[in-house]
């Protein structure tokens, strides 16, 4: 740089700011549980009422991707995969029910901050973290509400806003445009709906709309289930018997009509004012009533539920019209301010939904209707009008996109593709595009849908159901509503073993085994315990000054009684900190450190001992345990990127050197030397200490040859305690 004249430096900003200048803006339009179907540019079911003219003109000015999945079908995952370019279980939010997201992990919006871009997120959010990364946010706590809702500040408070929320999330995103205060920095945008999530309250304008109307029901409304495995029948998610009265149906609820009154009512109601509410009972009373009055004539189940599936479809496509309506007020902005040129117009949703289908509302299975996420983009002068794609692309591909579009680096850890070449050449996919796709559900207790993963290529799905062990296989083109299990079919039993080693080629490539797939142990209640109480001390302030961490199992967790003395004197003075839980494998170590509440503590040094249990519970092979350890080290190096570690060896196991088990760990703790570059993560093998010269284990140092003696944590304690003032730590 000292080369450069003054006036050369001048030359060099300003071929900056132009090539700054050239970088789109990106605003990405984002529902929730909008399906495909319902977009008249993807399905013909609705054609009658065309719900989305708006979406439609989108795909009309740009590109729709026909094959266009999500890698886990709920709204919390599906969005932390966007925000990360990584599968559930490796940005560690897996389900609606028991993640938190870590806002510390490398994020887009964090990386498009840092290439320049100012970043925005107004709406719904449903990460229970607040946003990290966002130069403005303001978001709808949890699921949001749909009338009068409150939205969270950035300062943590709430504040409630009168209105309509689909309305309120695009005044709000408008709002955020027109009062950009750096308006020569490219920008992105992410305007995110509630609707039409359930329990699909329309707008007031919208209650009375496709009243007249006759929605049209899917082939396989009265579904039975038959010709697939078990887990199909035992969801509780059909619209004949799961939906709720009150809160689905909006009937009267538990304290005006007691035959409806099934345990959960419509909290909206509630939340209106009272022009709302009279707006609410004009629209459905008399339609209510003469529900009521059927009932009591005496109409079959098959009616209700025909009844149910058109109150259900009504006021789904009405909020959509809501959605539409607004992205039409947004598009008209983006066109009036001069935006439109050099703006990047995206319409997606976190999944697909069931509307109908298989006699279903909701998602979460790996079936089409759920799997599938409507993308459709408009990118001025690059994208030409009206293309349609049949690239395979998913949800982990958004994020490397937008770096792309912004000129950063994308991360090699990133595992989606960026979709920038695909744009680029109308749709056309690279020769090294994937031709298949990779998708994880770890089971929820809402909804009773069993775990499952699995694997679609162009033609085929399998999916793998680990409860039960069992598979099913679906050949999408001869079954495209995908009714029949092939999966035991001779004339299937190539493409079953080709589906077979796709799927374990895909868990590969995405780092998916029992011992990196996090996992939680809330069945047992005094693992739930100490996660809480652990999670609460974690919150003080003596955490906060915590200058070390272990992190381990029961070896671990047993310095609270049989080490305790050596910890007194060696360890609590440096206020350290005992995770270890008893029994814990990797997947479950990770799964603390990815969902804790423990953003408070940040110490100099984590000691980390962990792996023995991969080997004693089911004989891992040491790769797979290794694999389970890397995964725990590299996502510290995000949590904790100034932390120094002690990655200690597993320790010895069984008497002799001839013990099974003690081999498994004897080959993790060769493979482990590799992890440790003597920089941030320190190797410390202290196992010839517990043995004899011939590698036996005495049970007068591991009473029960695998935990320690109050000698053998001693003989620990030293170990670690000159390692430490090694690392400074003092
Ligand atoms: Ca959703």
């Amino acid at each position: 740089m000292k080369f450069v004249s003054k006036l050369g430096a001048i030359v060099f900003t300003s071929v900056a700011m132009t090539v700054a200048s050239e970088r789109p803006n990106i605003v990405f339009i984002f529902s929730d549980d909008h399906a495909l179907e319902a977009i008249s540019a993807y399905g013909d079911r609705f054609d009658q009422i065309s719900p989305t003219p708006n979406i439609d003109r989108i795909a009309k000015e740009g590109m729709l991707f026909e094959r266009s999945y999500c890698g886990n079908s709920i709204c919390g995952p599906s969005r932390a995969t966007i925000l990360t370019g990584k599968h559930s279980h490796m940005n560690g939010f897996m389900d609606n029910n028991f993640s938190r997201f870590d806002g510390n992990q490398p994020t887009f919006p964090k990386m498009l901050q840092k290439a320049g871009y100012e970043t925005a997120v107004i709406g719904k959010w449903h990460l229970i973290s607040n946003p990290t990364g966002f130069d403005y946010w303001e978001v709808l706590p949890d699921q949001g509400s749909y009338y009068n809702p409150d939205f969270i500040q950035m300062d943590g408070s709430k504040k409630r806003f009168a209105g309509y929320v689909t309305d309120l999330v695009v005044d709000k995103s408008l709002d955020w445009l027109k009062n950009r205060k750096n308006k020569e920095k490219p920008f992105v945008l992410m305007t995110q709906q509630k609707a039409p999530h359930r329990n699909w309250l329309p707008a007031e304008r919208h209650m009375k709309l496709f009243n007249e109307i006759a929605i049209p029901e899917p082939e396989t409304l009265f579904d039975d289930y038959k010709n697939r495995i078990d887990a199909v029948a035992k969801q509780k998610m059909s619209i004949e018997k799961d939906f709720h009265w009150s809160h689905d149906m909006l009937l009267p609820g538990r304290a005006t009509d007691p035959r409806f009154a099934d345990g959960m009512n419509d909290n909206e109601y509630g939340r209106m004012n009272d022009a709302q509410k009279k707006a609410f009972k004009e629209a459905y009373g008399k339609e209510n009533q003469a529900l009521i009055d059927q009932l009591a004539k005496g109409m079959s189940d098959k009616e209700v539920t025909r009844w149910k599936y058109q109150r259900y479809m009504k006021n789904y496509l009405r909020c959509i019209r809501g959605v539409d309506e607004n992205i039409g007020r947004l598009l008209e902005y983006i066109d009036e301010s001069g935006l439109a040129e050099n703006t990047i117009v995206i319409y997606a949703s976190d999944q697909g939904f069931y509307l109908g289908e298989h006699g279903w509302y909701d998602k979460r299975w790996m079936f089409e209707e759920s799997l599938s996420m409507p993308f459709i983009i408009r990118w001025p002068g690059v994208v030409k009008s009206g293309v349609r794609t049949k690239t395979m692309i998913q949800n982990i591909d958004y994020a490397p996109t937008f770096l792309e579009l912004a000129g950063a680096t994308i991360p090699d850890d990133i595992q989606g593709k960026s979709l920038v070449p695909v744009l680029k050449n109308q749709g056309k996919a690279p020769s090294d595009w994937r031709s298949a796709i990779y998708y994880e559900y770890s089971g929820e207790y809402t909804h009773h849908v069993a775990a499952h993963d699995g694997v679609r290529n162009d033609r085929y799905k399998l999916m793998r159901f680990p409860d039960t062990d069992e598979w099913m296989l679906f050949d999408l083109e001869n079954d495209p509503q995908e009714m029949k299990n092939v999966v035991a079919k001779k004339e299937y039993e190539t493409v079953l073993k080709d589906m077979q080693s796709l799927y374990g080629s895909l868990r590969k490539q995405y780092q998916v085994t029992s011992s990196t797939f996090p996992d939680q142990r809330w069945n047992q209640k005094w693992w739930k315990d100490r996660w809480d109480e652990k999670n609460k001390e974690a919150n003080t302030p003596a955490a906060e000054k915590a200058k070390i961490v272990f992190l381990g199992d029961s070896i671990t967790q047993a310095w609270e009684d049989t080490g305790k003395e050596a910890w007194d004197k060696n360890f609590a003075p440096l206020g350290a900190l005992n995770w270890g839980f008893s029994g814990d494998r990797t997947e479950h170590l990770i799964w603390r450190l990815q969902n804790g509440d423990i953003q408070r503590v940040n110490p100099e040094v984590a000691v980390l001992l962990i792996g023995t249990n991969n080997t004693g519970h089911d004989q891992r092979p040491a790769e797979e345990t290794v694999g389970g350890i890397k995964r725990t080290l590299d996502d510290l190096a995000w949590k904790w990127p100034d932390t120094k570690i002690i990655l200690m060896s597993v320790f010895p196991r069984g008497s002799t050197q001839e013990d099974p088990l003690r081999k498994i760990n004897t080959q993790i703790n060769e493979q482990v030397k590799a992890l440790a570059d003597g920089k941030r993560v320190h190797l410390l093998d202290i196992n010839k200490r517990f043995l004899d010269d011939d590698g036996n284990l005495s049970k007068e140092i591991f009473p029960d040859l695998l935990h320690l003696s109050p000698a053998a944590y001693d003989t620990w304690a030293v170990a670690l305690s000159s390692k430490l003032k090694e690392l400074g730590v003092e």
